[in-house]
């Protein structure tokens, strides 16, 4: 089918790539020019794994195409995705404008097709009833078109997660289908059909419940990991190892099922780990979100964002501890910018609390990260910090290391850290006996000298 995609963000353009992959011909339409030249060069415009390799493939057989000019690729298209960013309001709703602007400038273009049923769908994660109230609306008035009789409108939820989204976007394990009319939902299971292999499945529903369905994906998560860390909390307050207490949890049949002798560690036990809490574009926004835009008390969620709020002070209150109670004048390196390991995404990340924390109680700050520095260095602005992409160098002289990302290099920290270096393990990436001086959420370690020896 011949594709257009609006947006080529982290989201749209591993969408796009996995759609070309698929045999579609695509093109993305970018409003940044750069991020434009770079994908038709076939070059990444953002830090994925397996993106480069994809995006050289598909651009090189002309399967996937790059441009500026949105009216043209639409017109010309069957299908057009919306993948604009739909960031958060001050209030925590969120702010539809790119939206807004995108489908008012797709449905003029409409005017011009000769498609006779084009499809529009939503990708972006939007609040139930935007596809119904806001975008079907929109494209109805600026293509002169009617849903369900010349045209198709839909929604259908991007749940591509950062780190993995190549292999995703690939083999999407659901895809998740939302419009008023069967005849666009024929449409969109025939575009994604070549991406799907059994046991991965399509829900066909209306577009209020597709939009849910990715607000709900996202809070259990988002209380998964909130629910980890009060559990840390306790785990502190009882001196004991929140990572003793939550394995325990999860050798639960019912959450990791034995199956032919062998137990299965499903990915949302991930979750379920006690650190520094959740970032990154999503997760944060879409509980915000969801929660902005009702009147329910859901004391559940509520509860969870309100927890992960508190985690980069639990942070920096554990790093004070362990430097004696002053944190005005102290080296502190801070490992990982990134809101998770295998990205270059820096928004939400709990890195940034953590630095802006450190700066205002006056400690030095040196920040290493692989691959996302840049991006940290735009979000911090002029903030003075240590920039280093060498980790020995990063660490030389610190009085303490802040680990906020769980890349795998932070696994050889025992070997590279000086002994007189406090670590505060925000991700309890490391065995607590394997560093001289050992503080992290849920270490039970204040109060436990077995597990926390005092420093040496
Ligand atoms: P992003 O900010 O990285 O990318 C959005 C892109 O849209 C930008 O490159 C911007 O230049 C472009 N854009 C905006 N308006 C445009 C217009 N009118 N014409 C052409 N281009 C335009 O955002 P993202 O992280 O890719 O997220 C996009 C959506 O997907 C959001 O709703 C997000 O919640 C959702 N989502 C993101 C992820 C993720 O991992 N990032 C995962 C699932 C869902």
């Amino acid at each position: 089918m011949r594709v257009c995609v609006v947006g080529a963000g982290y989201a749209g353009l591993v969408g796009a790539a996995g759609l070309a992959a698929a045999g579609h011909a695509v093109t993305c339409v970018d409003a940044d020019p750069d991020r434009v030249a770079l994908i038709a060069a076939g070059t990444p415009p953002f830090h994925e794994p397996g993106l480069a390799d994809l995006l050289r493939q598909q651009v090189s057989r002309r399967a996937l195409r790059a441009g500026t000019d949105l009216a043209g690729a639409v017109r010309d298209a069957e299908v057009t995705l919306i993948a604009v960013g739909t960031p958060s309001l001050e209030d925590g709703r969120v702010d539809l404008g790119q939206v807004e602007a995108a489908a008012t400038r797709i449905g003029a273009a409409l005017r011009d097709s000769t498609e006779p049923y084009p499809v529009v769908v939503l990708t972006s994660t939007a609040p139930p009833g935007t596809t119904r109230t806001l975008l079907t609306p929109l494209l109805e008035a600026a293509s002169a078109r009617r849903d369900g009789a010349d045209l198709g409108v839909a929604t259908s939820p991007e749940f591509l997660a950062e780190g993995s989204a190549v292999a995703e976007a690939l083999h999407p394990d659901r895809v998740v289908l939302g419009a008023a009319h069967p005849r666009t939902l024929d449409l969109l299971a025939e575009l994604y059909r070549p991406l799907l292999t059994p046991p991965a499945e399509t829900l066909r529903t209306d577009p209020d419940t597709a939009e849910l369905t990715k607000y709900a994906a996202n809070a259990l998560l988002a209380t998964l990991v909130s629910f980890s860390n009060e559990i840390a909390d306790l785990a502190e307050a009882a001196g004991v190892d929140v990572v003793e207490v939550l394995r325990g949890v999860r050798l639960d049949r019912r959450l990791s099922p034995v199956v032919d002798g062998v137990r299965l560690e499903p990915g949302v036990l991930a979750y379920l780990a006690a650190g520094c809490g959740f970032g990154g574009s999503c997760l944060p926004k879409d509980l915000r979100a969801l929660l902005a835009g009702t009147a329910l008390p859901l004391p559940v969620l509520r509860g969870a964002l309100a927890t992960n709020r508190t985690r980069a002070a639990r942070l920096l209150d554990q790093l004070r501890a362990g430097l004696g109670g002053e944190l005005a004048g102290a080296r502190v390196t801070v490992l990982g910018a990134a809101f998770k390991p295998g990205t270059d995404d820096v928004r939400e990340s709990p890195a940034l609390p953590v630095i802006e924390g450190l700066l205002a109680a006056g400690a030095r700050v040196t920040l290493h990260d692989p691959v996302a520095l840049d991006a940290a260095r735009r979000a911090l602005d002029d903030a003075p910090v240590h920039y280093r992409a060498d980790l020995a160098e990063a660490l030389a002289g610190a009085d303490a290391a802040v680990l906020v990302t769980a890349w795998s290099a932070y696994r050889d920290l025992p070997a590279l850290l000086p002994r007189t270096t406090l670590l505060v393990d925000g991700r309890r990436l490391i065995e607590p006996a394997a560093v001289a001086r050992y503080r992290g959420p849920g270490a039970g370690a204040a109060s436990s000298p077995r597990r926390n020896p005092a420093p040496s």
